[in-house]
Order: C-alpha cells, then structure tokens, then sequence
C-alpha cells in the first residue's frame, strides 16, 4: 500500500525532532522524486497550475497535508491543498477566479469549475499570549513564518509531508515519513497542549484512523479520553463540519466505533449515545449500524449521501423513545411525534449545528413514518408523489431490517412502486377500509387542537 518503501532504512527519531522544534532550525528529510512514487499524473490539472503559477512568479510552493499523504498511502485525495511563501493578497492578485477568505485562517480560495484549491501562506507557530486563551486555545493564527515553521504547526505528522514542485521531492521536518511507514498517526509536539489549543484534532485524530486503518502514536491516543471535555466549547458550526467528514468519510462504520469506544460520541449526540450504551441491542441501534453500512456502500459506488438521512438515522433512537413516552401519555401519534421530533432537534443543533434544510428533511422521514401506514383511498398515491417520499420509503426499510415489524409493510410499498395503475388500484383495494369520513373528520380535529398546543408548549 504505501508507496515509499524505498527510504525504510533511513529512520528518523520523533523525539530528536521535538527537541529541535523548541530551537534551532532542523534539517529536513528531504525524499528525492527517485524515491518516492507520488507522481505529477495523480495531482489535479487545476492543483498543477496553482503550484507551477506559483513557483513561475518566484515563489516557493508545495502540495501539503491529506493530498500528499492519501497519495503516499495509495488513496485518491479528496482536496489538493498548496502551501507558499507568497501572501495571501500575492496569491490573490496572481489568480484572476480567487477569493480571500477566513478571518482567523487566512487562506486563498482559487476556484476552477468545480474544484477549488486551497492556498494557504506558511504560517508560524502562535507564541504571543493573545493569541492563546486561557485554556490553551489557539484564537487567532495568522502571522506567516517559514516551512519550517509551517510544518511544526501542523497536526500530525502524516499531514505535515509538503511536495516540492521546483524538484518533485518530499519535504519532512516532523517525521510523517516514518510515521507513514510504521502505520502510526502521531501528533506534533507536546500531545496534551496541541489538543488544548484545538479540540477538533481529537477528533481529526479518530477520523484519520477510521479512515486510513492507521493506529495512533501511544501519547496522541492516551490524552484523548481525558481532554474530549474541551469539546464543548467548540461552536456548533464547526462541530457540524467535522461530524459530516467524520459520517461521510467513507468508514462511517469504523469511524462511529471509535467515536463510541472513545467516549466522543455522546459529547456530539448526547441522547442518542446515552441510549445507545443502555441498550446496544435495540433496534435503533440496529438500525443505525445498518445506515452507516449503506452510507459507506453509497460513497463506495460513487453515488450521493444525505446527510439529513444520517441525522434521521443517528437520532432516531431518542426521538421514538421520547414518540412512544408521549402516546403513553394519550397525545395522539401525530402530534406526539412532532413534540418529540421538535424537541430532539432542537437540543441537538446546539450541539452540532446541523443547518434547518437537514433537519427539516430528517423531520419529514421521521413524520412519514406514520404516513406509510395509512395507505388507504387516495393516500398511497398522494405519498408517492411526496418529494421525501423515497427517503421515508428507505428508512422504513431500515427500520424493517433492524427488527421492527415492518417487513409487510415494506414489501407492500416496495411491490406498490413498481405496480402499473391498474395493480395500485387494486393493492389499496385489497387493503382494510379506512375509518368512516365521519368519524375521521372528527379526529382529525382533535389531532389539530393538540398540535396546536403542542406548538405553543415550545414556543413557551
Ligand atoms: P482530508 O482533506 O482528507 O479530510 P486533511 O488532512 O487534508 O484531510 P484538511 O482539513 O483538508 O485535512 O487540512 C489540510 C491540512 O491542514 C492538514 O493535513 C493539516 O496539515 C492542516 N490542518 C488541518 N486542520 C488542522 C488543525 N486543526 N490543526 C493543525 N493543522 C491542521
Ligand atoms: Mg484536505
């Protein structure tokens, strides 16, 4: 798998490098383009002309982070990023279609199409006291440095590897190299302070792993149970970006393993997690496992992923338990499942800020659930044309295959669809009568009522 066989033997030593990040400048592993296999022909066109416009006005530049080391290990990368000696306000006036972006991060977007390359100016490390707070965060990181002091600033070794486009070779000053050979991810520098200026890599830690297969260096992996607290006080924005690389990683499966055994999950899904551990059994359980294993078959075959199913999934063993909880106290199933679905998702978003064109999708799969079954008259075609309609259909099928009892149902919805007219027709004739309209009238106006005062119980 990895690509770099060639320079087994030459050894680096995690600690020497430490000491020198403290100090003088290193020297770096430099690894020629004979000795390596990352070649020009995996790197995008647009990644190409990024770094060769670069290097033609006079500057250095290199590929660096996940492309270089997803290229290293044998993995398409997912994003080209570049990194310069250039200023971002250089970078700009040198791209006519890029933008600056980032206030805390200053970075250069240049955008061709539909890909985008990252531009980002070396960067050294944050001494001065302002720019730390008082739990060792990093809050403002924009004073540009050297490579060398941009490499020692990264998060793991495996993502501090820069590709040189002057020479083609591999620049390594932290030891990504030997860290890639021996399948280790290790952070840079001392493991408890670069976890306390940012949170976020403990979880960029469990991601690469569930990612790449890779273990993780013995400190890197000791801190993490003790510090996942300082998750907390990451804004639920970015919370949201991480849990979306986490899902969609392509090893949802393994990455959510991990995120358990680690104790991270309950602080991104609180109710869900909680629920999870006290009965691993259940069918919600099931039927998220089984979610993750379709999202990582989707990513696998190319096709698209909705991350407002995954939410629906991950979230839906708190919303029926609290569903059931309110039938039990006689609110009709409706309404019952709207407070409960309301009510999760508004706690949720808190956490990780999952923006309301999700959630509202996960709604409609949830409230759909109750529509599936009532097939009766007229019903069965008007939820055909529903736009939600397959993404219900699908979760039904979930919560089929977890071992709820659904499996008729299923069966009926997935003949129905591809019935002709005449076979529908029939299908919904062949199906027990609805209730009287009388009758139905009548509920249906003691369903609104409580609704109505469900609503106003959360507005309160
Ligand atoms: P992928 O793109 O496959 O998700 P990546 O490592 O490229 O993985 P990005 O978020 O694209 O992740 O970041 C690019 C690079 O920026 C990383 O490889 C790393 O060198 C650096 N980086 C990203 N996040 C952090 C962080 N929180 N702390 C320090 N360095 C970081
Ligand atoms: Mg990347």
């Amino acid at each position: 798998m990895l690509s770099i066989t060639k320079i087994f033997n030459r050894k680096q030593n995690r600690s020497e490098h430490e000491a020198d990040s403290l100090g003088q400048p290193t020297v770096p592993l430099i690894v020629s383009r004979d000795q390596h296999n990352l070649s020009r022909s995996q790197v995008s066109p647009q990644a190409l002309k990024v770094l060769y416009g670069l290097k033609d006005a006079g500057f250095e530049a290199y590929l660096v982070g996940g492309c270089v080391r997803d290229l290293l290990l044998g993995y398409e990368p997912k994003d080209f990023d570049v990194a310069t000696n250039a200023s971002p306000e250089e970078v700009h006036k040198l791209f006519k279609r890029s933008r600056l972006i980032g206030r805390r991060f200053k970075l250069v977007h240049v955008g061709f199409g539909r890909e985008v390359i990252e531009v980002a100016t070396f960067r050294a490390p944050p001494e001065a006291e302002q720019h730390i707070d008082q739990h060792g965060k990093i809050v403002q990181d924009n004073v540009f440095g050297t490579l060398e002091q941009d490499a020692w600033r990264r998060d793991f070794t495996i993502n501090a590897l820069y590709y040189n486009i002057r020479d083609f070779s591999i620049v390594d000053y932290t030891g990504g190299i030997n860290d890639l050979q021996a399948g280790k991810i290790g952070l840079i520098g001392d493991v408890e302070t670069r976890y306390r200026e940012d949170p976020v890599r403990i979880l960029r830690a469990l991601r690469f792993v569930g990612k790449l297969g890779l273990t993780l260096e013995r400190d890197t992996e000791k801190h993490i149970k003790g510090l996942a607290k300082l998750l907390q006080d990451i804004p639920p924005a970015r919370l949201f970006d991480e849990t979306l690389k986490l899902y969609l990683s392509g090893k949802a499966v393994e990455t959510h393993q991990l995120l358990v055994e680690y104790g991270i999950f309950g602080h991104l899904f609180t109710d869900s997690a909680r629920l999870l551990a006290s009965e691993p059994e259940s069918t919600a359980a099931k039927l998220l496992t089984r979610a993750l294993e379709n999202t990582d078959t989707r990513i696998k075959e190319g096709k698209p992923v909705t991350p407002a199913f995954l939410f629906a999934a991950i979230l839906w063993g708190p919303t029926f338990a609290r569903w059931q909880n309110y039938q039990d106290k006689k609110i009709p199933p409706l309404p019952a499942l709207q407070k409960a679905a309301n009510e999760l998702i508004s706690k949720q978003v808190q956490r990780v800020a999952f923006p309301k064109r999700l959630t509202l999708v996960a709604r409609d799969i949830w409230l759909l659930q109750i529509r599936l079954t009532m097939r009766q008259g007229k019903r069965a075609f008007r939820l055909l044309t529903h736009p939600k309609f397959r993404a219900a259909y699908d979760f039904l099928l979930l919560r089929s295959d977890a071992g709820e009892p659904f499996e008729e149902l299923s069966q009926w919805w997935t003949d129905f669809q591809f019935a002709d007219e005449s076979e529908q027709q029939k299908m919904v004739g062949e199906l027990a009568p609805a209730p009287s309209k009388r009758k139905r009238r009548r509920r249906r106006g003691t369903t609104t009522k409580k609704s109505v005062v469900v609503s106003t119980n959360q507005a309160s």
